[in-house]
């Protein structure tokens, strides 16, 4: 859709994912700058100030090699005198008088106690509680561009377009506004209460929205009895543990009980087992399969990408070798030929386990007597993975595997009643990956990828976008630039390769022939090479904490000393606590707590983050009283579900609950 005559805007509104007016009105400000004085007596070092007051004498310009500074002194209406510097704004120096109040915003600099300018306006605006929107917008698109757009969508769609799904019952209840309202505070706001009151109902709103997809879920499920259930054979599978080479940790053994108890009862399982990178959760469910085995059931287990998918066959095959389990593997990319022949195997029962990818559940493939689907990575599939079964006599049971772990008792709450087990222990000693931020041009880039191939490591290389789009550097470009400097030992992977390139390049990465992978981030789910001790991630505020912390679990998988490097040349504060939360934490369960916290309302990269579900405008820490209540409120709901005004919110809820949002890395 064009929304301007000029191109630019046009493109770069198409890449943040906007198509419509109505896009625009829902793509909401990343945060609020809040204008209020700063309290000058008590200013941080490296924090945000806003000062208000008058230029004192002494604006002097200097210019440099390729870069021009401004310089003066701020007396601020509390009489106190800051030393400003402008860098890159000659302009200043003509446009500033002493005359006039001004309202500055800068970054304070504690140790050489200077303010350097971020931005400075005429006139007295700093009030109490004022803020100011801004968006998360491409370098093309500039803020007051994008309000102004804001401004041109709420003539373009009036309030009897937005409908509230919240019902009116709760919106009184809660003294809610209305969503066009909402919306229209949240882009405009005269001050902080304003955001307050429109985040109360998108939080609401979608707090209550989340509980009734989660009841239904869950509702649905208990109904699921599976008839004929057979026990699993508890001897068989203690004889297969005892003569693993390892011993299970404490929490496989228990995750692996209540799986067990599960799939023994009537009712059709529905759980998540959730566990930090490298907890061990591949093995829990191999062992969930085989018991699915001895009851003389067929067992699935699904990968969001071919290469864990081929990976997990491996593994399982491994495994089983010394036992009678028979195991297969269908990908996308399967010949016809071969994809028949399984489909022949399956109808035949030769086949007990079969491995693969979203193909498993293809229409033509069809199981005799599927007893355990397992689901890995779940959160890169859609929400109801009960759906993807329906077709396949979905009375089986079902386990989801998350490596994002959450706190039990947040998972308590966003989960509602839903089973989760977890792995919270790890099956070897602690990994000793050195995390580091690093700019772009530092040495040690080098000097560990030399080093690394001088001991036949691995390198992974990643950035979050396949092509470049502005100024992001995106894989095709590191692919050239490392490709010249190492001709012969790199390897690209990302989404848009075909299956055969793909697999050519895990393949020679795997071996060693090119120890190299340049890659998105398609590798963060589940990739197993042992030799792999180096990672360099450029780009890296554009992945969530959580999905750094995953692809930070690809490497030192030996036990090796690995490095783990993220390339950042800017200086945006809230970038750099960011990324040092995981130069400070391995702790997956801390991370994702982190991550949460850091995503802010709104906070949409144009990339998808990683993670168990993403919500746009709750905090699942923040907000936990919303979100109990909201679980109150959903039972209300349902409890009186033929109300009328419950209609318009249960069908969205029911429509999520058959959303079939499958993501393809
Ligand atoms: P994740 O939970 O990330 O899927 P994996 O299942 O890939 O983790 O396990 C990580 C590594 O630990 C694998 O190489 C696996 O073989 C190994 N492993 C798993 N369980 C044990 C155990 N009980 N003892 C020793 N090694 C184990
Ligand atoms: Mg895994």
């Amino acid at each position: 859709m064009k929304f301007s005559k000029s191109s630019r805007i046009n493109v770069a509104l198409y890449h943040l994912g906007i198509y419509s007016y109505r896009d625009i009105l829902f793509y909401l400000p990343k945060k609020y700058d809040d204008f209020s004085p700063s309290d000058e007596e008590k200013l941080l070092d490296k924090s945000r100030v806003v000062l208000v007051g008058r230029i004192l004498k002494g604006l002097a310009t200097y210019h440099y090699h390729k870069a021009s500074l401004v310089q003066f002194s701020f007396l601020t209406q509390k009489m106190n005198v800051f030393y400003i510097k402008a860098w890159n704004r000659p302009y200043l120096s003509t446009s500033l008088n002493s005359e006039d109040y001004f309202t500055l915003v800068g970054n304070f600099d504690k140790s050489k106690n200077v303010v350097n300018l971020i931005s400075i306006n005429k006139g007295i605006q700093a009030k109490e509680g004022l803020v100011k929107p801004v968006y998360s917008l491409p370098k093309s698109l500039d803020n007051f561009e994008f309000v102004r757009l804001v401004n041109k969508a709420f003539k373009e769609i009036k309030k009897e377009d937005i409908k509230d799904l919240v019902p009116a019952y709760f919106k009184k209840k809660y003294h809610l506004i209305d969503k066009y309202d909402a919306l229209f505070l949240a882009h405009f706001p005269k001050n902080k209460d304003d955001v307050k009151a429109s985040y109360r109902h998108l939080k609401y709103e979608e707090c209550l929205l989340f509980s009734l997809k989660m009841l239904l879920v869950k509702e649905a499920n208990n109904a699921i009895i599976k008839e004929n259930n057979q026990p699993v054979d508890q001897s068989k599978i203690k004889n297969f543990i005892e003569d693993l080479p390892y011993k299970l940790t404490k929490d496989q053994l228990i995750s692996l009980k209540e799986i067990i108890h599960d799939m023994d009862l009537d009712k059709a399982m529905y759980r998540l087992l959730e566990g930090d990178v490298g907890s061990g959760k591949t093995l829990v469910s191999a062992l969930s399969l085989f018991a699915n085995y001895t009851r003389h059931k067929v067992g699935a287990l699904m990968a969001p990408t071919e290469a864990l998918a081929k990976q997990h066959y491996l593994t399982l095959t491994a495994l089983f070798k010394n036992s009678d389990v028979r195991i297969g593997l269908l990908l996308g990319s399967t010949p016809l030929k071969e994809r028949s022949l399984i489909r022949q195997a399956l109808l035949d029962e030769k086949i007990d386990i079969l491995v693969g990818t979203h193909a498993l559940f293809s229409k033509d493939i069809n199981y005799s007597s599927l007893g355990l689907v397992i689901i890995d990575e779940q959160h890169k599939f859609g929400v109801n993975q009960r759906h993807l079964l329906s077709m396949k006599g979905d009375n089986c049971d079902l386990l989801m595997l998350s490596a994002t772990p959450i706190p039990r008792s947040l998972a308590l709450t966003i989960y509602g009643d839903l089973d989760v087990s977890t792995l919270f222990t790890f099956p070897y000693l602690k990994k000793d990956v050195e995390t580091i931020i690093v700019s772009s041009n530092n040495r040690l880039i080098d000097q560990y990828i030399f080093s690394s191939i001088a001991c036949n490591g691995r390198i992974y290389i990643i950035a979050p976008r396949i092509e470049n789009v502005d100024e992001v550097i995106s894989v095709e470009k590191l692919y050239e630039k490392f490709k010249q400097k190492y001709p012969t030992k790199v390897s690209l992977l990302h989404g848009k390769l075909s299956e055969d390139d793909k697999n050519f390049a895990l393949d020679d990465f795997r071996q060693g022939i090119t120890p190299i992978l340049v890659s998105t981030s398609v590798i963060e789910v589940g990739i197993d090479v042992k030799e792999a001790d180096l990672m360099i991630v450029y780009e890296p505020t554009f992945f969530g904490l959580a999905s750094l912390h995953q692809l930070r679990g690809r490497i030192g998988r030996n036990g090796q000393k690995a490095h783990f490097l993220m390339v950042y040349d800017g200086d945006d504060i809230d970038d750099l606590n960011k990324l040092n939360v995981l130069v400070n934490s391995n702790d997956g369960f801390k991370i994702s707590e982190e991550d949460l916290r850091y995503r802010g309302p709104g906070e949409f990269n144009g990339l998808k983050q990683s993670g168990l579900v993403s919500f746009m405008f709750a905090s699942i820490l923040n907000d936990y009283k919303m979100f109990v209540i909201s679980k109150e409120d959903a039972k209300f709901i349902l409890k009186n579900r033929n109300e009328y005004d419950f209609k318009s919110i249960l069908n969205k809820a029911k429509a999520l609950t058959e959303e079939e949002d499958i993501y393809r890395a």
